[in-house]
């Protein structure tokens, strides 16, 4: 039988069936060289071997065989991103020891008692077991996680500082009830829930664009959905963007079905990861909420898939395996009859024209539930005001905080860019510290203490010379980051609390929560933050967004530059007046005149997609074209160009199908930790079956050892 592994070969292996068979879609566990490695029975044998002559399968594991759905899924999800299946396979099963026998194990929790000495080891292990809520551990992942030695942990338990107890491996999860916690709904949510339950109930698949203002109650009207879905007896899942906004959630959820549901996420221990896998498959789980390689879980009966803000760019997988989750939960969704609701309350361009064409139903919310209206929305023309070098806050900007502070009022302050100053320059000889292994350049960030890569992450310590010249003490920084505006607002507000909330500012997602909950119960009289501020948080006394600078989304050359800041501004000016109180947002801008500019303080969202679809539709660019990037990398950037240049030449199988191929081209970040990118871009119309003739294009060439090639279908960032 053909057998499909996870190791990187682009073909199924034979193999001979273990006695009495097995079932299409088995896991399976197979000889491969020296080693055993994990697999799929992907389809009966090609019989091209002496069957004498071929190895047996070593195991059968002990696991539900792989639907055919998922099979499918897998396979058209290899095709659509051209990525190889043993690939796709690896993503369908990242669960540590799927096959082990479910026995009893050691687990631990906090317990009653604080430790008598606290140790810095001890207090890590605290901490851990903190900032994941109520979740136990093995004795590996405490140790691992916390960086202690197993002696570390049993002393906490002499103590009774922790507990030890026996579990079963792999329990179902508790039962979500649907009828606990439903509330009341207002008329038009209740229209809307009453549409997505009919989807449900009519059966098969169908998506549906939920779009509604922030605050509209998009939530309450989706968890209906899945609570019919809970009903009908088949799983849900939610897809969220950030981790971040999980535990809000899962308390929201909580409250509402009377039960946790099930987490997946990158900050999942590997204990509950194989267990979320393994109820998934088994059907002893009703909800997962998790991130986008939720997708890719192995469900018994998958009946609902919810991906909230559905236009966040985080759901674009840019590294290994590039997808988009939105685009796949619907091809999913497609192949086992599931409904696919896309929250937004400011769609992708592509959602919107989709809905447009009548292939998505559309649902409205056009209000904000109870008194909460949306902010109104004015320009602050900076070409007009004469602010001192080195500052950022303008006078009618600080006029309105003022105000604001004065009625007892939050204030947030918007700027996205984290750390200090963008740029650090040498007034000496004029050189930018950049980084060693990118073309980008080091962002101070003042609160680490440190020069910071936003590409690579690299860091290094605040030189006192310069690297280049190196005379010492003329390092001046220029520009302004979310610290660096703290301290702005410091000055100028000498008397008002200043919270300043940046990703990179918190050790633990435990001390975030912490901070955001202090500001919502308004321990802070103004806020600055970066796009963690923009999602979902609800601060019910903040009357006023002040953004600093509005024209900062339209540099560049990317195709979605005025969709990212169309939508950034609103989500951002969502923020104020969320409660009874009504909101103002101010944009600081150089060019209150821009079309985006315009159309955010308008507020005419319809006008704004409709010009933007049509300016794409004229450009032929997605959704109205199909596009591709690829990307070459290699350490020497010869290579990477040459391997370009071989490409351009040889382009009879796109030529065929009408593409056009643009490039080479440096990338715009031309090196990332250390290797050169070189890029081309193919275009086409959209009824093209771009794939088979981007596979037909790479194909014919062999990679050089070093250099990589990586193609993006559908293409959301350039750099
Ligand atoms: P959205 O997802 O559209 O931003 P939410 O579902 O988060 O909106 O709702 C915004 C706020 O209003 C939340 O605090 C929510 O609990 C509250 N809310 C919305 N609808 C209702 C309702 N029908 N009854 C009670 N509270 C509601
Ligand atoms: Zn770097």
């Amino acid at each position: 039988m053909a057998v499909l592994t996870a190791e990187p070969l682009d073909r199924l292996l034979d193999y001979r069936a273990p006695e009495g068979g097995c079932m299409l879609g088995a896991f399976v566990q197979v000889p491969l060289g020296p080693r055993r490695v994990l697999g799929v029975v992907w389809g009966p044998g090609e019989g091209r071997f002496d069957p004498a002559k071929i190895r047996a399968v070593h195991k059968l594991l002990d696991v539900p065989p792989m639907r055919e759905e998922l099979q499918e899924f897998l396979t058209r999800a290899g095709e659509y991103t051209l990525t190889p299946l043993s690939q796709m396979l690896r993503l369908a099963t990242r669960a540590p020891g799927l096959g082990d026998p479910p026995a009893m194990r050691k687990i631990y929790r906090l317990g009653a008692q604080p430790p008598a000495r606290l140790t810095e080891a001890r207090a890590r292990v605290l901490q851990v077991l903190q900032d994941y809520g109520g979740l136990a551990f093995t004795m590996g992942e405490l140790s691992a996680s916390a960086g202690v030695t197993s002696s570390v942990i049993k002393g906490l338990v002499a103590q009774g500082a922790l507990r030890e107890e026996d579990s079963p491996r792999d329990l179902p999860f508790q039962r979500l009830d649907p009828g606990h916690g439903a509330r009341a709904l207002t008329a038009a949510q209740d229209e809307a829930a009453q549409l997505l339950v009919a989807g449900l109930r009519a059966g098969g698949y169908g998506t549906t664009l939920l779009h509604g203002v922030t605050g509209s109650g998009k939530t309450e009207v989706y968890l209906e959905a899945v609570a019919e879905c809970l009903r009908m007896g088949r799983q849900a899942l939610v897809l969220l963007p950030e981790i971040a906004l999980t535990q809000e959630f899962l308390t929201r959820v909580e409250a509402r079905f009377g039960a946790r549901p099930a987490e997946w996420h990158s900050g999942v221990t590997l204990t509950e990861r194989r267990r979320v896998w393994r109820m998934a498959a088994e059907g002893g789980v009703g909800l997962v909420v998790g991130a986008r390689s939720a997708l890719f879980l192995p469900y018994q009966n998958l009946g609902l898939v919810v991906v909230d803000e559905e236009h966040d760019t985080s759901y674009k997988q840019e590294e290994g395996v590039i997808y988009n989750a939105r685009d796949m939960a619907v091809l999913r969704a497609s192949i086992c009859g599931a409904r696919v609701v896309l929250a937004s309350a400011t769609p992708s361009l592509e959602t919107w024209a989709n809905a447009e064409a009548g292939k998505y139903q559309k649902l409205v919310l056009a209000n904000r539930f109870g008194a909460s209206v949306l902010p109104q929305m004015q320009a602050i023309d900076m070409r007009a005001e004469t602010l001192p070098a080195q500052r950022w806050i303008s006078a009618p900007l600080q006029g309105a905080v003022n105000a604001r502070i004065a009625a007892g009022e939050q204030a947030l302050l918007f700027i996205n860019r984290r750390g200090y100053a963008p740029v650090t320059l040498c007034r000496a000889c004029g050189h930018q510290i950049g980084c060693d292994h990118c073309d980008a350049r080091m962002v101070e960030h003042r609160f680490l203490k440190r020069l910071v890569c936003h590409q690579c992450g690299e860091t290094k310590p605040m030189p006192d010379a310069c690297p280049a010249c190196h005379v010492e003490g003329r390092l001046a920084a220029v520009g302004p980051g979310v610290e660096r505006l703290g301290e702005e607002a410091a000055a100028l507000f000498p008397h008002a609390r200043i919270a300043t909330l940046s990703s990179d500012m918190f050790g633990s997602a435990r001390a975030l929560k912490a901070q955001i909950a202090a500001i919502a119960a308004g321990e802070a009289d103004i806020i600055i933050g970066t796009q963690l501020v923009a999602k979902g948080h609800n601060f019910p006394r903040l009357t006023l967004v002040g953004v600093i600078d509005a024209d900062l989304g339209l540099q560049g050359s990317d195709l979605r530059a005025a969709e990212r800041t169309f939508q950034l501004m609103r989500q951002v000016a969502g923020r104020a007046g969320r409660a009874e109180r009504a909101g103002v947002a101010m944009l600081q801008t150089y060019q209150p005149e821009h079309p985006v500019i315009r159309a955010i303080l308008g507020g005419d969202e319809q006008g704004f997609w409709q010009a933007e679809a049509a300016l794409r539709q004229q450009a032929g660019v997605p959704p109205y074209g199909r596009m591709a990037g690829i990307i070459i990398s290699a350490p020497n950037p010869q290579a990477a160009f040459d391997l370009g240049q071989e490409l351009a030449r040889r382009t009879g199988p796109l030529l065929r199908v009408g593409a056009q191929v643009f490039g080479p081209a440096p990338a715009p970040i031309a090196r990332i930790r250390g290797r050169h990118r070189v890029r081309l871009l193919v275009k086409a119309d959209r009824g093209v079956a771009l794939q088979p003739a981007l596979a037909a294009w790479v194909g014919q060439l062999r990679l050089p050892a070093q250099v990589r090639l990586a193609i993006d279908i559908d293409p959301q960032s350039f750099f």
